[in-house]
């Protein structure tokens, strides 16, 4: 059974800075971690101006930094072959390419925005899985910012983190081309550990909403079906471009001021389905927070499962993996599954009674090994903490 690890932060943060030295020749001045997410539910409501609740994941990503004496930029990972090196003005759009346009890309984003940015050296190193619906961009974008706002000595309060939210966006969306609705950089700045985040994006507001999953006997297991998506492939774009198309044939704003009612009277079928899902997933983020309220779990299960059969036909982002672990898990015991992320591969979230944990993991490899998918990982999540500088 594959099981990923989310690594000793003391470890992780030496590894991290023992990698600047072996690539630099020099120590790191201080190094800073930024978590991973999970969306337990609220799936592509935050570029419709809508409601979603992720949760940071112990898995995170470390940022070594140390100032340089001149105005450049050098990036380096311990995930990525590639390195990037080139001034700050240099790494904005058309500028850093590939991975490094995320973590160059942060810098530049800002200085536009007018933040003291000095040259760096930069080493990334992290145990969130890449590629997996699981927010390793955000992780990365938000050490690397906390890194070099804390080596310009800037305070890490509430102001500076939600400053540096869009600016992480920004480096997502405009260098490394990716269109990101904000959710994965907000948590990651955020999140407070034991608890999800419920985001807002009609009025960018947030708040801490108390799981209480230890007391329950419940845990979240994420399943990384290792179906790599690719948010640049078109299918996020056109899932934005849809929901646009059927706010304006709504004649509304944004997505999250249709009526049900008026969204099923929509004469395009596609438009229709797409409209679906967004309103009835804003109801289903509120009808979770209001069950997790009650510690009604067994309906926070069939919230999940609701989500995801609306992400499967309405949504159309799910794909066979996805729904193998959903209904596996479910089978072997969860309270609900869905898939989580931006969908086309990436991870399937399950809540489970501690209990029943072992079996709905083996019961989920079993049942990729018959249909003959590669096998996945998983991850068992504990609510975790926001990006931090490591001491
Ligand atoms: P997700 O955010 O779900 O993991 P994305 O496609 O948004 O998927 O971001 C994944 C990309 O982020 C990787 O392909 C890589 O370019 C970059 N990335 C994230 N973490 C790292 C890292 N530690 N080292 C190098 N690149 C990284
Ligand atoms: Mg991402």
């Amino acid at each position: 059974m594959a099981f990923l690890d989310p690594g000793d932060p003391v470890e992780l943060s030496s590894a991290t800075r023992a990698g600047f030295r072996a690539r630099y020749g020099a120590d790191a001045a201080l190094v800073a971690r930024a978590p991973g997410r999970v969306n337990l539910i609220g799936e592509h409501t935050d570029y419709n101006a809508g409601l979603c609740l992720p949760v940071a994941l112990p898995h995170a990503t470390y940022a070594a930094v140390a100032r340089r004496a001149d105005d450049r930029v050098r990036v380096a990972s311990l995930e990525a072959d590639d390195t990037w090196e080139g001034t700050i003005a240099g790494a904005g759009p058309g500028g850093a390419t590939g991975w490094a346009a995320y973590a160059a890309g942060v810098l530049w984003a800002m200085r536009e925005a007018g933040h003291d940015v000095p040259g760096v050296d930069v080493l990334v190193h992290g145990t969130v899985p890449l590629g997996a619906g699981l927010s390793s961009s955000a992780a990365l974008e938000c050490s690397v910012a906390v890194a070099v706002a804390a080596l310009t000595g800037r305070e890490l309060d509430l102001e500076t983190r939600r400053a540096l939210v869009p600016l992480c966006m920004r480096a997502e969306s405009e260098v490394a081309g990716a269109p990101t609705g904000g959710m994965d950089q907000t948590v990651a700045l955020l999140a407070e550990p034991g608890t999800a985040l419920l985001l807002d994006f009609g009025d960018d507001s947030n708040r801490a909403v108390p799981l209480g999953l230890e007391d329950a006997e419940l845990t979240l297991l994420v399943t990384d079906t290792r179906v790599s998506h690719a948010l640049h492939d078109g299918g996020y774009g056109d899932r934005r471009a849809e929901c646009e198309a059927a706010a304006a044939a709504l004649g509304v704003a944004s997505l999250r001021e249709a009526e049900l009612s008026a969204v099923e009277a929509l004469d395009d079928d596609l438009l229709r389905r797409r409209a679906r899902h967004i309103v009835t997933e804003n109801d289903r983020v509120a009808a979770t927070v209001t069950a997790l309220g009650e510690g009604d779990w067994n309906a926070v299960g069939r919230l999940l499962l609701a989500s995801h059969v609306s992400m499967r036909d309405d949504f159309e982002i799910s794909c066979d993996e996805l729904d193998t672990v959903v209904t596996t898990a479910v089978e072997a015991g969860a309270l609900g599954s869905r898939m989580t992320g931006g969908g086309f591969g990436g991870s399937a979230v399950s809540l489970v009674p501690l209990a029943r944990l072992d079996a709905v993991m083996r019961a989920v490899d079993t049942a990729f090994v018959a249909a003959g998918f590669r096998p996945p990982a998983h991850l068992q999540v504990d609510p975790a903490a926001r990006a931090e500088l490591v001491p």
